[in-house]
């Protein structure tokens, strides 16, 4: 179990002051000028070394993402754009971080955007943190006002500037490069890719967009080592991670614990364990709506890293768990996720646009059981035909947790079907 003096998020329950005092008191904006004298290299190979991987979802490397900026402006401006707009179902660890722990996302600016080359930030808050966003802009005016941004930024000779931009509440602005296109004042709609952010991001400049707990930890790692932050976890999935656990727990709640923690200890040692005791275990969606639901039996055993969750065919997203016990209707459940997929797709693709409202309307049969058995398989292949068809991984996002109830939970599907049956006397049209 993750140790408090390993913590690097100190005040996520917001039990200490928030403010520039609290924050300074626990050890943030600490020596961040000396960490900027010691070069953009030298930061980002830090930063690749303690293998930190994005924190949004999907995992990429962020030392190597931030490399991909260019060395050299060709004249154009960089920018660094923070994607706070956290709308993912069963994700809720950003909200903490920018109303209790703002000034590690702030001071995160400075370091990342130093590191890429960019003098200036912006941070795109979901439009329903109303009260996170002005949190965080009172932090950002602290830091201004203490001279820690703005001209020559801490001391470091280094100007930065750190905006805080309220997006209108569309989850699939939290897709990159939609929020872009929101950021400069258009409909939130997904760009083609390439050309990939890093080359003509905001307003056609280079651009990385990294997660709100992605840049927030990097001062805490370049203060305390890569070798720090790589000692928790194991290859290929280190370092500490805000996890999320909602659903049949007894004690819901988001903490920080060490990458790959077995699933049970996470449970039993966080959550109170599950609601009715472990006997009781029926589904757990492990990563935020559009990770594949697993059964109980599958999760048991598995670690809580990108790599225990593809090993159980599910994936580990933002590590947004929801646990559901035996008196959940899952084919329910999934059809509701269908629904919100369907609310959210932009409208752009057609195999998004259609598919997604025709699965949700063959999911709401099914739930109902006034479907044929044939058709379970049909879903699958039309689910299949969406994902990877797509602009942007929205249809990917709204197919996965389909397949996966059909893979885990057919004979449920099955056993509605057939009681309709049985009750009605026939199967759908
Ligand atoms: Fe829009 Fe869906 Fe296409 Fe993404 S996949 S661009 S949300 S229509």
């Amino acid at each position: 179990m993750l140790q408090d003096k390993d913590r690097i998020f100190t005040n996520i329950y917001g039990r200490h002051d928030w403010g520039l005092a609290g924050a300074l008191k626990r050890g943030q904006w600490d020596g961040t000028k000396d960490i900027l004298a010691k070069g953009r290299d030298f930061i980002i190979k830090e930063i690749q070394a303690s293998g930190l991987r994005g924190r949004g979802g999907a995992g990429f490397p962020t030392g190597l993402k931030w490399s991909f900026m260019p060395k050299q402006s060709d004249g154009r401006p960089h920018y660094l754009v923070v994607n706070a707009d956290e709308s993912e179902p069963g994700t809720c660890k950003d909200r903490e971080i920018l109303r209790h722990d703002p000034h590690t996302l702030v001071e995160g600016c400075l370091v990342a955007g130093f590191a890429m080359g960019a003098h200036t930030a912006y941070i795109y808050v979901r439009g329903e943190f109303i009260r996170e966003r002005e949190r965080l802009q009172a932090a950002v005016d602290q830091a201004y006002d203490a001279g820690l941004l703005g001209k020559n930024a801490c001391g470091s000779g280094w100007d930065m500037d750190v905006f805080v931009h309220h997006g209108a509440g569309a989850y699939i602005c939290g897709e990159e490069t939609a929020l872009l296109e929101s950021l400069e004042g258009k409909k939130g709609q997904p760009r083609m890719k390439p050309p990939f952010p890093a080359n003509v991001g905001l307003y056609g400049c280079p651009t990385t967009v990294n997660n709100v707990e992605s840049i927030a930890v990097t001062p805490t790692i370049m203060r305390r080592g890569a070798a720090w932050f790589s000692s928790f976890g194991r290859d290929n999935n280190k370092g500490t991670k805000l996890f999320m656990i909602s659903g049949h727990v007894n004690t819901p709640c988001v903490v920080e614990e060490e990458l790959g923690i077995p699933f049970k200890d996470l449970i039993e040692k966080h959550a109170g364990g599950v609601r009715g005791g472990w006997d009781n275990l029926l589904a757990v969606i492990p990563g935020g709506a559009s990770c594949p639901i697993v059964r109980g039996d599958q999760i048991m055993d598995a670690q809580m890293d990108f790599d225990g969750m593809r090993a159980i065919g599910s994936s580990f997203g933002t590590g947004g768990l929801i646990v559901m016990d035996k008196s959940t209707d899952v084919i329910a459940a999934i059809s509701r996720i269908s629904y919100f997929f369907r609310h959210e797709s932009c409208g752009q693709c057609t195999p998004c646009r259609e598919g997604t409202g025709w699965m949700w309307r063959v999911m709401e049969r099914m739930r109902q059981g006034h479907a044929a058995r044939e058709e379970i398989d049909m879903l699958f292949q039309v689910s299949k035909q969406i994902e990877g068809h797509t602009i942007c991984a929205l249809g990917d996002a709204a197919s996965w947790p389909v397949q996966a109830l059909i893979r885990n939970f057919r004979p449920v599907i099955e056993e509605r079907i057939d009681n309709y049956v049985a009750r009605h006397g026939m199967a759908a049209e």
